[in-house]
């Protein structure tokens, strides 16, 4: 059976009122980029509260799903038949040829569920039921009807055209990207922070990001690694700007400078300010990154406390609870893990320390940190001022 159409389902908690229209096109928006790699021509539309992606010309319909699958908001995509309304007769038809192309195999249980949205149409939804029931079960000798646990459940739509749809392929939950405002994901090249965009992504908030490009101590291939996750998180999260900051003589101005134990969390307070300086400037509501606690030096209690301290913006860690291990599983899942594993050298770990402290105090940190002068600040603007700006989508 060649689909044509598509029926989108979203959840519709907190669905309401003016939220509603705004949830909805930020939908139609994210489904009409999702869709835009796919081979062929497709027509995204809302209809009585309903969305609906048709076919317009032949079209991949594995890379079809695929793309609808990852828009976040989706809560099923149901492949769907679309036929006219030429009378009752007509659908008996339409419906035993449906279950008969659908199904190869008829040694299954079925139910068939009526809604009548045009309360014009000759049989009551009751009615339809039966009747369709019956002419299932006489066209198929094998086929049995099962109320409770069918193994197909069909549904069939009375509206202007009359839908008939039976699989429901799970979408990934959430929000339509754009409902929720806009935040700054300092992504680097590991696992971690790709999975924690995705994260934040999924309640609809809009991503941009920033990296710390360390030349010549990080490659240019570390540096398109970076630029390749982007794109691996765009495909859920929409189009992002990638801000690549050169952080080279910040990270060399701190070794020189401060205590080398002291190096990460030093090194990171500044990457938080300037992350947050970027964000600021770009309309961004908060800070994301990829930390979970224990995971790392920098990333224990007192650690993140410090390294905290810098932000006056929200900082959203949605990996903060996790292990390793589920967010290893949640990047092969999202198709970000093969990826973060390539071997190419982080500016973090070129600068770090045998034995970085794990237990900092802000005070220490601070006392550390007044060695660093105005030449400081200067670097700090200059390395602003010269971020080179990717979009990726
Ligand atoms: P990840 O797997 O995300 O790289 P990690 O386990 O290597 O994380 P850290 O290197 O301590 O942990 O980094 C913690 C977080 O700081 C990252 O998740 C990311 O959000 C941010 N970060 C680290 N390095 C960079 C960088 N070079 N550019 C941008 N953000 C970075
Ligand atoms: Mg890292």
């Amino acid at each position: 059976m060649q689909f044509q159409a598509f029926l989108v389902k979203y959840a519709e908690i907190g669905v309401k009122g003016n939220n509603r229209g705004m949830f909805e096109d930020a939908l139609l928006r994210q489904i009409r980029h999702a869709l835009r790699p796919v081979e062929g021509k497709f027509q995204v539309l809302k209809t009585s509260g309903r969305i609906y992606v048709q076919a317009e010309s032949a079209f991949d319909y594995e890379e079809a799903v695929g793309a609808l699958k990852r828009v976040f908001g989706v809560s099923a995509v149901c492949p769907l038949k679309q036929v006219e309304d030429r009378g009752p007769e007509d659908l008996y038809r339409q419906v035993v040829s449906y279950m008969d192309q659908v199904y190869e195999n008829k040694n299954l249980t079925f139910k068939v569920e009526c809604r009548r949205a045009r309360k014009n149409y000759p049989l009551h939804s009751q009615e339809l039921n039966a009747k369709l029931g019956e002419v299932i079960l006489d066209a198929f000798p094998e086929i049995r009807v099962d109320v409770h646990h069918p193994d197909v459940l069909l549904r069939v739509e009375i509206r202007e055209k009359i839908n008939l749809y039976s699989e429901e392929i799970p979408g990934p939950g959430g929000m339509p990207v754009g409902t929720n405002g806009k935040a700054m994901l300092l992504l680097s090249g590991g696992i971690d922070s790709p999975v924690a965009g995705y994260r934040i992504a999924k309640r609809g908030v809009k991503i941009d990001a920033v990296y710390f490009h360390a030349p010549p101590y990080t490659s240019e291939r570390a540096k398109q690694k970076v630029v390749d996750l982007a794109r691996l998180v765009a495909r859920y999260s929409g189009p992002i700007a990638l801000h690549v900051v050169n952080f080279t003589d910040v990270q060399l101005y701190i070794y020189d400078k401060c205590p080398h134990d002291q190096l990460t969390i030093i090194m990171r307070r500044y990457m938080m300010k300037i992350a947050e300086h970027i964000a600021k400037e770009t309309d961004c509501l908060g800070l994301i990154t990829g930390e979970s606690i224990g995971q790392v030096a920098s990333q224990t209690m007192q650690s993140l406390a410090v390294t905290n301290e810098v932000c006056t913006l929200p900082v959203y860690r949605p990996l903060i609870g996790m292990d390793k291990q589920e967010i290893v599983e949640l990047s092969q899942e999202i198709g970000t893990f093969e990826t973060s594993i390539q071997p190419f050298e982080d500016c973090c770990t070129i600068f770090v320390a045998k034995h970085p402290v794990t237990r900092p105090t802000l005070k220490s940190i601070q006392k550390s940190e007044a060695r660093l002068d105005s030449h400081m600040e200067e670097l700090v603007e200059t390395a602003i001022a010269t971020a080179e700006r990717i979009w990726v989508e």
